[in-house]
């Protein structure tokens, strides 16, 4: 069975390496010196420069942080276009989403819909790099200054990308990512927060773990964000090998893109100056109907590619329901292929070659 990703599991000699350290410390969890060690080697690998990270339990819990810090109860204008954790954080915690459209060709919020949607209740942009490719950050960043706005940049995806020249995660005042199992790097479960702002980081990293200051001091308010050991374990047995995984990943990449029939589809549009990570391979049908035939063609060959994402959040039942249209179209006609490092190229074929010749009835 090929679905649309597959978990990368690193040697497991390379994994009890890790495991027999945790077991030789005695230490299961609160930022031991495996999450310490990944810490660091994540901000080295990532290239950050002003940016510091905080390693979390997940991607989602990031985002809740920030707009808890950040969007305090407020509006928060955010995109329809995205996984549904960016809605349901907003939601859950207490913030009133207000979606903009995206851009149909980069997928990314339509930048120029932003100042329309300002009002007085308005604290926060949050917005999704999606399938890595980043939003207009400079004219975001412009209106948020303008408006005296915060941004939360949702980079779940965006592991390894940069944006002129810079790591992606170095733009807005906080950028998410998220180390899930189905992501390009992962611990299993897990995330981390983003920022260059030293207070920021400061709220952020006490809001994660309780506000402990010590024993018995409290620096405000926290709840229970942090990743264990082993989950440490596992991400610094994936790392050493994110070149070879993103490497093959371009593979497949570039056998879809040098041999799908782009007369009746669209792939992403990559902003310029973006140097990209091969997280996923959207293609976006001329029509509907193409996605049913096509997703029925593959299942029947055990290939499952995902309708990632459907529906448009705009439609979640616990928003203010609004037409979203260019959201909503690419919605319902967009499909994720199979990409991950060890997908075989023969497959690959086999899934261009029947997209091709359905395209062609
Ligand atoms: C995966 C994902 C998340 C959530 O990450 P978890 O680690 O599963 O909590 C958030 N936003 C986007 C865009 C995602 O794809």
């Amino acid at each position: 069975m090929i679905n649309v990703t597959k978990t990368f599991f690193p040697p497991i000699e390379e994994f009890n390496k890790q495991v027999q350290r945790i077991w030789d410390n005695q230490w299961l969890t609160n930022r031991g010196s495996l999450v310490l060690e990944l810490e660091q080697k994540l901000e080295d690998f990532l290239g950050l420069d002003q940016s510091k990270i905080i390693i979390m339990n997940n991607g989602t819990f990031p985002i809740q942080v920030a707009l808890k810090v950040l969007a305090k109860g407020g509006e928060v204008i955010t995109t329809p276009f995205s996984y549904v954790a960016t809605t349901a954080a907003i939601v859950w915690e207490n913030c009133t989403p207000v979606f903009v459209d995206i851009n149909p060709k980069n997928l990314t919020i339509d930048e120029s819909k932003i100042e329309a949607a300002i009002t007085e209740n308005t604290t926060c942009i949050l917005a999704t790099h999606v399938f890595g490719n980043p939003c207009n950050v400079e004219e975001i960043d412009r209106i948020a200054k303008k408006f005296n706005l915060k941004v939360i940049y949702d980079a779940a995806h965006c592991f390894g990308v940069e944006y002129k020249g810079k790591s992606i995660f170095e733009y807005g005042d906080v950028s998410t990512c998220s180390f899930h199992a189905t992501k390009l790097f992962h611990t299993g479960e897990g995330g981390a927060l983003f920022t260059k702002d030293r207070e920021l980081f400061h709220r952020c990293f006490f809001s994660h773990n309780f506000g402990h200051k010590g024993q018995t001091d409290f620096h405000g308010l926290g709840i229970n964000g942090k990743i264990s050991e082993l989950q440490a374990a596992i991400g610094l047995a994936v790392l050493p090998h994110m070149e070879s995984i993103i490497n093959s990943r371009k593979q497949v990449v570039q056998l879809y893109n040098n041999h799908l029939d782009f007369s009746k589809l669209s792939k992403l549009k990559l902003r310029e100056e973006t140097q990209w990570n091969y997280s996923y391979y959207p293609i976006v049908f001329d029509e509907q109907v193409t996605v049913a035939l096509v997703q029925k063609a593959l299942n029947e060959q055990n290939i499952f590619p995902r309708r990632y994402f459907y529906p448009s959040l705009n439609s979640l039942p616990y928003v203010k329901h609004e037409i979203m249209p260019n959201s909503d179209e690419i919605a319902s006609r967009i499909l994720c292929l199979p990409l991950f490092d060890s997908l075989d190229s023969k497959i690959v074929l086999t899934i261009i070659k029947m997209i091709n010749s359905l395209l062609k009835c």
